[in-house]
Protein backbone atom coordinates (compact mmCIF):
# COMPACT_ATOMS: atom_id res chain seq x y z
CA UNK A 1 0.00 0.00 0.00
CA UNK A 2 1.05 3.27 -0.76
CA UNK A 3 -0.11 4.78 2.84
CA UNK A 4 2.31 8.19 3.42
CA UNK A 5 1.40 7.61 6.87
CA UNK A 6 0.30 11.87 7.43
CA UNK A 7 -3.48 13.29 7.91
CA UNK A 8 -3.05 16.92 7.54
CA UNK A 9 -5.26 18.75 9.64
CA UNK A 10 -6.61 22.50 9.39
CA UNK A 11 -8.98 24.40 11.67
CA UNK A 12 -10.89 27.39 9.67
CA UNK A 13 -11.89 29.06 13.32
CA UNK A 14 -8.36 29.35 14.49
CA UNK A 15 -6.21 29.15 11.22
CA UNK A 16 -3.85 26.46 12.93
CA UNK A 17 -2.37 23.59 10.59
CA UNK A 18 -1.03 20.62 12.20
CA UNK A 19 0.36 17.44 10.98
CA UNK A 20 -0.44 13.91 12.45
CA UNK A 21 0.20 9.98 12.48
CA UNK A 22 -2.32 8.18 10.65
CA UNK A 23 -4.19 5.97 12.31
CA UNK A 24 -2.50 2.81 11.11
CA UNK A 25 -5.06 0.49 12.58
CA UNK A 26 -8.21 2.08 11.36
CA UNK A 27 -6.35 2.44 7.77
CA UNK A 28 -6.63 -1.39 7.78
CA UNK A 29 -9.68 -1.89 9.54
CA UNK A 30 -11.45 0.25 7.49
CA UNK A 31 -9.65 -0.50 4.02
CA UNK A 32 -10.23 2.04 1.36
CA UNK A 33 -10.91 6.01 1.33
CA UNK A 34 -14.67 5.52 2.07
CA UNK A 35 -14.26 3.17 5.02
CA UNK A 36 -11.24 5.49 6.12
CA UNK A 37 -13.33 8.56 5.81
CA UNK A 38 -16.41 7.35 7.67
CA UNK A 39 -14.88 5.91 10.56
CA UNK A 40 -12.62 9.43 11.05
CA UNK A 41 -15.95 11.14 10.48
CA UNK A 42 -17.64 8.40 13.10
CA UNK A 43 -15.05 9.00 15.73
CA UNK A 44 -14.50 13.12 15.82
CA UNK A 45 -17.81 14.33 14.92
CA UNK A 46 -20.09 14.77 18.20
CA UNK A 47 -23.68 13.15 18.19
CA UNK A 48 -26.15 15.63 17.27
CA UNK A 49 -24.59 18.63 15.51
CA UNK A 50 -26.06 20.49 12.59
CA UNK A 51 -24.68 19.91 9.37
CA UNK A 52 -24.35 23.66 8.30
CA UNK A 53 -22.59 24.76 11.60
CA UNK A 54 -18.93 24.91 12.39
CA UNK A 55 -19.07 21.75 13.95
CA UNK A 56 -19.49 19.61 10.89
CA UNK A 57 -15.97 18.37 10.20
CA UNK A 58 -15.06 17.91 5.50
CA UNK A 59 -12.90 14.77 5.95
CA UNK A 60 -11.03 14.21 2.52
CA UNK A 61 -9.15 10.59 2.10
CA UNK A 62 -7.29 8.98 -0.74
CA UNK A 63 -7.03 5.30 -1.25
CA UNK A 64 -4.76 3.12 0.01
CA UNK A 65 -2.81 3.03 -3.65
CA UNK A 66 -3.72 5.83 -4.84
CA UNK A 67 -0.46 8.05 -6.73
CA UNK A 68 0.36 4.00 -7.35
CA UNK A 69 -0.89 2.50 -11.13
CA UNK A 70 -3.18 0.03 -9.19
CA UNK A 71 -5.93 0.57 -11.46
CA UNK A 72 -9.53 2.90 -10.24
CA UNK A 73 -7.10 3.85 -7.62
CA UNK A 74 -6.85 7.37 -8.42
CA UNK A 75 -10.03 8.56 -6.53
CA UNK A 76 -11.46 10.83 -3.56
CA UNK A 77 -13.54 10.47 -1.00
CA UNK A 78 -15.32 13.44 1.40
CA UNK A 79 -17.61 12.22 4.59
CA UNK A 80 -19.65 14.82 6.31
CA UNK A 81 -22.62 14.74 8.00
CA UNK A 82 -25.03 15.44 5.13
CA UNK A 83 -27.17 18.60 4.89
CA UNK A 84 -29.79 16.68 2.66
CA UNK A 85 -30.25 13.66 4.78
CA UNK A 86 -28.81 14.65 8.32
CA UNK A 87 -27.17 11.59 8.15
CA UNK A 88 -23.47 10.62 7.32
CA UNK A 89 -22.51 10.92 3.84
CA UNK A 90 -19.73 9.69 1.85
CA UNK A 91 -19.26 10.54 -2.16
CA UNK A 92 -16.28 10.19 -4.81
CA UNK A 93 -14.51 11.99 -7.32
CA UNK A 94 -12.09 11.68 -10.19
CA UNK A 95 -9.40 14.05 -11.84
CA UNK A 96 -6.08 14.85 -10.09
CA UNK A 97 -6.80 16.23 -6.59
CA UNK A 98 -6.20 12.70 -4.82
CA UNK A 99 -3.16 11.67 -6.15
CA UNK A 100 -1.73 15.49 -5.68
CA UNK A 101 -3.20 15.40 -2.09
CA UNK A 102 -1.08 11.90 -1.76
CA UNK A 103 2.19 13.52 -3.84
CA UNK A 104 1.88 16.42 -0.84
CA UNK A 105 2.70 13.51 1.37
CA UNK A 106 -0.84 12.92 2.87
CA UNK A 107 -3.50 10.37 2.77
CA UNK A 108 -6.33 12.13 4.79
CA UNK A 109 -6.95 15.94 5.11
CA UNK A 110 -9.74 17.18 7.58
CA UNK A 111 -11.25 20.70 7.78
CA UNK A 112 -12.79 21.93 10.89
CA UNK A 113 -14.51 25.11 11.84
CA UNK A 114 -15.61 28.21 9.96
CA UNK A 115 -13.33 30.65 8.30
CA UNK A 116 -14.43 34.70 8.76
CA UNK A 117 -14.37 35.41 5.28
CA UNK A 118 -14.55 33.53 2.04
CA UNK A 119 -11.16 31.45 2.14
CA UNK A 120 -9.01 29.04 -0.37
CA UNK A 121 -7.17 26.63 0.99
CA UNK A 122 -3.26 26.57 -0.75
CA UNK A 123 -1.83 23.21 -0.27
CA UNK A 124 1.97 22.95 -1.74
CA UNK A 125 4.03 19.84 0.05
CA UNK A 126 4.56 20.83 3.52
CA UNK A 127 3.19 24.47 3.04
CA UNK A 128 -0.11 24.75 3.74
CA UNK A 129 -1.86 28.94 3.61
CA UNK A 130 -5.38 30.12 4.18
CA UNK A 131 -5.95 32.99 1.55
CA UNK A 132 -8.53 35.35 1.13
CA UNK A 133 -10.81 34.51 -1.99
CA UNK A 134 -13.44 37.31 -1.43
CA UNK A 135 -13.00 38.30 -4.91
CA UNK A 136 -13.62 34.38 -5.86
CA UNK A 137 -17.13 34.45 -4.15
CA UNK A 138 -20.14 34.69 -6.16
CA UNK A 139 -18.30 33.35 -9.02
CA UNK A 140 -19.34 29.61 -10.85
CA UNK A 141 -17.16 27.05 -10.38
CA UNK A 142 -16.01 27.07 -14.53
CA UNK A 143 -14.77 30.81 -13.72
CA UNK A 144 -13.64 30.40 -10.79
CA UNK A 145 -11.39 27.78 -11.64
CA UNK A 146 -9.55 29.11 -14.40
CA UNK A 147 -8.94 31.73 -12.31
CA UNK A 148 -7.11 29.44 -9.51
CA UNK A 149 -5.45 27.71 -12.43
CA UNK A 150 -4.29 30.32 -13.67
CA UNK A 151 -2.82 32.34 -10.57
CA UNK A 152 -1.71 28.59 -8.76
CA UNK A 153 -0.99 26.42 -11.87
CA UNK A 154 -3.00 24.10 -14.11
CA UNK A 155 -1.46 20.74 -13.35
CA UNK A 156 -2.83 21.62 -9.65
CA UNK A 157 -5.86 19.58 -8.25
CA UNK A 158 -8.22 22.02 -7.85
CA UNK A 159 -11.88 21.60 -5.75
CA UNK A 160 -14.46 24.59 -5.67
CA UNK A 161 -17.78 25.41 -5.41
CA UNK A 162 -20.28 27.66 -6.85
CA UNK A 163 -22.95 29.64 -6.16
CA UNK A 164 -24.93 26.66 -4.73
CA UNK A 165 -22.80 25.81 -2.00
CA UNK A 166 -22.05 29.28 -0.87
CA UNK A 167 -26.18 30.02 -0.40
CA UNK A 168 -25.98 26.56 1.14
CA UNK A 169 -28.66 25.02 -0.77
CA UNK A 170 -28.69 21.02 0.49
CA UNK A 171 -27.72 19.76 -3.20
CA UNK A 172 -25.02 21.81 -3.44
CA UNK A 173 -22.14 19.93 -5.11
CA UNK A 174 -18.28 19.73 -5.23
CA UNK A 175 -16.29 20.28 -8.64
CA UNK A 176 -12.63 19.53 -10.13
CA UNK A 177 -11.36 20.24 -13.56
CA UNK A 178 -14.96 22.21 -14.41
CA UNK A 179 -16.65 18.76 -15.41
CA UNK A 180 -16.15 16.19 -12.40
CA UNK A 181 -18.11 16.30 -9.35
CA UNK A 182 -18.40 15.20 -5.88
CA UNK A 183 -21.99 15.44 -5.63
CA UNK A 184 -24.15 13.35 -3.27
CA UNK A 185 -25.53 14.33 -0.01
CA UNK A 186 -25.27 18.48 -0.48
CA UNK A 187 -21.15 18.11 0.35
CA UNK A 188 -20.77 21.27 -1.55
CA UNK A 189 -23.15 22.82 1.04
CA UNK A 190 -20.72 21.51 3.90
CA UNK A 191 -17.93 23.60 2.12
CA UNK A 192 -20.00 26.24 1.57
CA UNK A 193 -20.73 26.44 5.33
CA UNK A 194 -16.98 26.81 6.37
CA UNK A 195 -16.81 29.79 3.52
CA UNK A 196 -14.24 27.76 1.80
CA UNK A 197 -14.72 28.57 -1.53
CA UNK A 198 -11.75 26.22 -2.61
CA UNK A 199 -8.86 23.83 -2.33
CA UNK A 200 -5.98 24.07 -4.27
CA UNK A 201 -3.18 21.04 -3.99
CA UNK A 202 0.50 20.08 -5.33
CA UNK A 203 2.77 17.84 -4.58
CA UNK A 204 6.12 16.88 -5.13
CA UNK A 205 6.77 14.32 -3.26
CA UNK A 206 7.22 10.41 -4.30
CA UNK A 207 4.95 7.72 -3.50
CA UNK A 208 6.20 4.55 -2.56
CA UNK A 209 5.16 1.24 -1.57
CA UNK A 210 6.98 -1.68 -0.31
CA UNK A 211 7.40 -4.34 -3.19
CA UNK A 212 7.75 -2.63 -6.86
CA UNK A 213 7.80 -5.38 -9.03
CA UNK A 214 5.34 -7.52 -6.66
CA UNK A 215 3.25 -4.88 -7.24
CA UNK A 216 3.29 -4.19 -11.29
CA UNK A 217 2.62 -7.89 -11.60
CA UNK A 218 -0.33 -7.65 -9.58
CA UNK A 219 -1.43 -4.92 -11.49
CA UNK A 220 -0.73 -6.57 -14.71
CA UNK A 221 -3.13 -9.28 -13.78
CA UNK A 222 -5.84 -7.22 -12.61
CA UNK A 223 -6.04 -5.24 -15.90
CA UNK A 224 -6.47 -8.39 -18.16
CA UNK A 225 -8.26 -10.55 -16.18
CA UNK A 226 -10.54 -7.90 -14.22
CA UNK A 227 -10.63 -4.79 -15.66
CA UNK A 228 -10.56 -4.59 -19.12
CA UNK A 229 -12.99 -7.72 -19.34
CA UNK A 230 -15.50 -8.16 -21.72
CA UNK A 231 -18.26 -7.71 -19.31
CA UNK A 232 -16.20 -3.73 -18.67
CA UNK A 233 -16.61 -3.32 -22.76
CA UNK A 234 -19.57 -1.76 -22.61
CA UNK A 235 -18.21 0.70 -20.41
CA UNK A 236 -14.72 0.93 -21.66
CA UNK A 237 -16.72 2.11 -25.44
CA UNK A 238 -19.29 4.26 -24.05
CA UNK A 239 -19.09 4.58 -20.71
CA UNK A 240 -22.23 4.49 -18.20
CA UNK A 241 -24.67 5.78 -20.91
CA UNK A 242 -25.08 2.40 -21.70
CA UNK A 243 -27.28 1.43 -18.99
CA UNK A 244 -30.27 3.63 -20.56
CA UNK A 245 -31.09 0.87 -22.89
CA UNK A 246 -30.24 -1.68 -20.17
CA UNK A 247 -32.92 0.05 -17.59
CA UNK A 248 -35.43 1.22 -20.01
CA UNK A 249 -35.70 -2.83 -21.63
CA UNK A 250 -36.23 -3.93 -18.09
CA UNK A 251 -38.91 -1.12 -16.95
CA UNK A 252 -36.80 0.73 -14.28
CA UNK A 253 -36.05 4.07 -16.02
CA UNK A 254 -36.91 6.67 -13.96
CA UNK A 255 -39.70 8.41 -16.00
CA UNK A 256 -41.84 11.69 -15.46
CA UNK A 257 -40.98 11.34 -11.57
CA UNK A 258 -41.38 7.78 -11.35
CA UNK A 259 -44.55 7.55 -12.64
CA UNK A 260 -43.56 5.30 -15.86
CA UNK A 261 -40.39 2.57 -15.80
CA UNK A 262 -40.15 2.66 -19.64
CA UNK A 263 -39.55 6.12 -21.61
CA UNK A 264 -40.78 6.04 -25.38
CA UNK A 265 -37.84 8.86 -26.13
CA UNK A 266 -35.40 6.51 -24.74
CA UNK A 267 -33.27 5.83 -27.94
CA UNK A 268 -32.72 9.64 -28.34
CA UNK A 269 -30.91 9.50 -24.91
CA UNK A 270 -28.72 6.49 -24.96
CA UNK A 271 -25.57 5.37 -25.52
CA UNK A 272 -25.38 6.11 -29.21
CA UNK A 273 -27.22 9.55 -29.28
CA UNK A 274 -24.36 10.31 -27.27
CA UNK A 275 -21.81 8.48 -29.85
CA UNK A 276 -23.36 10.71 -32.81
CA UNK A 277 -21.61 13.63 -30.98
CA UNK A 278 -18.25 11.83 -30.87
CA UNK A 279 -16.95 12.29 -27.58
CA UNK A 280 -13.29 12.17 -26.40
CA UNK A 281 -12.76 9.60 -23.94
CA UNK A 282 -11.67 11.04 -20.96
CA UNK A 283 -10.11 8.76 -17.55
CA UNK A 284 -9.38 9.39 -13.90
CA UNK A 285 -5.60 8.86 -12.79
CA UNK A 286 -4.38 5.40 -13.77
CA UNK A 287 -8.03 4.01 -15.04
CA UNK A 288 -7.27 1.78 -18.16
CA UNK A 289 -11.50 1.99 -18.16
CA UNK A 290 -11.44 5.76 -19.27
CA UNK A 291 -15.59 6.12 -19.02
CA UNK A 292 -15.84 9.50 -19.11
CA UNK A 293 -17.22 11.01 -22.59
CA UNK A 294 -16.23 14.84 -22.76
CA UNK A 295 -18.79 16.37 -25.13
CA UNK A 296 -18.76 20.22 -26.59
CA UNK A 297 -21.56 21.79 -28.16
CA UNK A 298 -21.43 25.03 -28.57
CA UNK A 299 -20.60 26.84 -25.10
CA UNK A 300 -21.39 23.74 -23.16
CA UNK A 301 -19.19 21.50 -22.58
CA UNK A 302 -19.89 18.28 -19.92
CA UNK A 303 -18.08 15.29 -19.09
CA UNK A 304 -20.91 12.78 -19.33
CA UNK A 305 -23.96 12.95 -19.05
CA UNK A 306 -23.82 10.04 -17.32
CA UNK A 307 -26.50 7.17 -16.89
CA UNK A 308 -27.77 8.83 -13.62
CA UNK A 309 -27.58 12.37 -15.58
CA UNK A 310 -29.74 10.85 -18.31
CA UNK A 311 -32.11 9.25 -16.45
CA UNK A 312 -32.70 11.76 -14.02
CA UNK A 313 -31.96 15.07 -16.02
CA UNK A 314 -33.60 13.21 -19.02
CA UNK A 315 -36.29 10.85 -19.03
CA UNK A 316 -37.18 11.35 -15.32
CA UNK A 317 -38.59 15.12 -16.38
CA UNK A 318 -39.79 13.74 -19.68
CA UNK A 319 -37.18 15.53 -21.78
CA UNK A 320 -35.73 13.04 -24.54
CA UNK A 321 -33.49 16.37 -26.69
CA UNK A 322 -29.82 15.06 -25.83
CA UNK A 323 -28.93 18.64 -26.44
CA UNK A 324 -30.95 20.38 -24.06
CA UNK A 325 -29.90 17.64 -21.70
CA UNK A 326 -26.08 18.47 -21.73
CA UNK A 327 -27.05 22.23 -21.59
CA UNK A 328 -28.89 21.55 -18.58
CA UNK A 329 -25.63 19.22 -16.88
CA UNK A 330 -23.22 21.86 -17.90
CA UNK A 331 -25.51 24.69 -16.17
CA UNK A 332 -25.68 21.83 -12.95
CA UNK A 333 -21.81 22.10 -13.32
CA UNK A 334 -20.94 25.44 -13.66
CA UNK A 335 -23.50 26.15 -10.76
CA UNK A 336 -22.47 23.74 -8.64
CA UNK A 337 -25.59 21.57 -7.88
CA UNK A 338 -26.04 17.64 -8.03
CA UNK A 339 -27.70 16.74 -11.42
CA UNK A 340 -29.55 13.43 -9.94
CA UNK A 341 -31.28 15.80 -6.49
CA UNK A 342 -32.30 18.59 -9.36
CA UNK A 343 -33.43 16.04 -11.73
CA UNK A 344 -35.55 14.45 -8.83
CA UNK A 345 -36.64 17.77 -7.54
CA UNK A 346 -37.78 19.33 -11.07
CA UNK A 347 -39.61 15.72 -11.94
CA UNK A 348 -41.19 16.16 -8.65
CA UNK A 349 -42.37 20.11 -9.34
CA UNK A 350 -43.76 18.93 -12.60
CA UNK A 351 -45.70 16.17 -11.30
CA UNK A 352 -47.27 18.48 -9.05
CA UNK A 353 -47.86 21.27 -11.38
CA UNK A 354 -49.40 18.86 -13.48
CA UNK A 355 -51.65 17.16 -11.29
CA UNK A 356 -53.14 20.71 -10.04
CA UNK A 357 -51.53 20.06 -6.12
CA UNK A 358 -48.69 23.11 -7.05
CA UNK A 359 -47.94 25.38 -9.79
CA UNK A 360 -44.19 25.85 -10.38
CA UNK A 361 -44.94 26.74 -14.03
CA UNK A 362 -42.90 23.92 -15.05
CA UNK A 363 -44.55 20.28 -16.78
CA UNK A 364 -42.81 17.63 -18.32
CA UNK A 365 -41.34 18.08 -21.69
CA UNK A 366 -41.30 21.72 -20.97
CA UNK A 367 -37.70 22.67 -22.27
CA UNK A 368 -37.43 26.24 -22.23
CA UNK A 369 -38.39 26.55 -17.99
CA UNK A 370 -36.47 23.44 -18.10
CA UNK A 371 -33.22 25.10 -18.69
CA UNK A 372 -33.75 28.00 -16.21
CA UNK A 373 -33.81 25.32 -13.51
CA UNK A 374 -30.19 25.06 -12.40
CA UNK A 375 -29.47 28.73 -12.30
CA UNK A 376 -33.29 29.22 -10.17
CA UNK A 377 -32.43 26.57 -8.00
CA UNK A 378 -28.90 26.81 -7.18
CA UNK A 379 -28.99 30.67 -6.95
CA UNK A 380 -32.38 30.35 -5.31
CA UNK A 381 -34.52 32.63 -7.42
CA UNK A 382 -37.93 32.29 -7.98
CA UNK A 383 -39.47 29.04 -7.60
CA UNK A 384 -36.12 27.90 -7.18
CA UNK A 385 -36.09 29.27 -3.86
CA UNK A 386 -38.58 26.40 -2.66
CA UNK A 387 -36.89 23.22 -4.83
CA UNK A 388 -33.28 24.52 -3.92
CA UNK A 389 -34.39 22.67 -0.38
CA UNK A 390 -34.38 19.42 -1.83
S1 LIG B 1 -12.42 6.66 -15.51
FE1 LIG B 1 -14.44 5.82 -14.91
S2 LIG B 1 -14.05 3.69 -14.37
FE2 LIG B 1 -12.08 4.76 -14.34
S3 LIG B 1 -11.81 5.37 -12.17
FE3 LIG B 1 -12.72 7.11 -13.30
S4 LIG B 1 -14.94 6.86 -12.93
FE4 LIG B 1 -13.99 4.86 -12.45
Amino acid sequence: MSYTGKVLRVNLDTGDVTKEPLNQDWAEKYFGGRGLGVKYLYEELKGGIAPLTPANKLILTTGPFTGTVVPCSGRLTFAAKSPATGTMLDCSIGGRFATQLKFAGYDVLIIEGQAENPACLVINDDKVEIRDATYLWGKGIFETESQLGEELGRESGILSIGPAGEKLVSIACIGSEYYRQAARGGIGAVMGSKKLKAIVCSGSKDVTVPDMPGLLKLVKRLIWEDVLTDTNLGIYTDGSPQIVDMSNSAGVLPTRNFQDGVFEGASKINAESIRRLKPRKKACPACPLGCGNYIRIGDNAVEGPEYETLALVGSNCGVDDIEAIIKFNAECDDVGIDTISVGNVVGFAMEMTERGIKDFGIRFGDIETYLKMPRLIGCQEGMGEELSRG
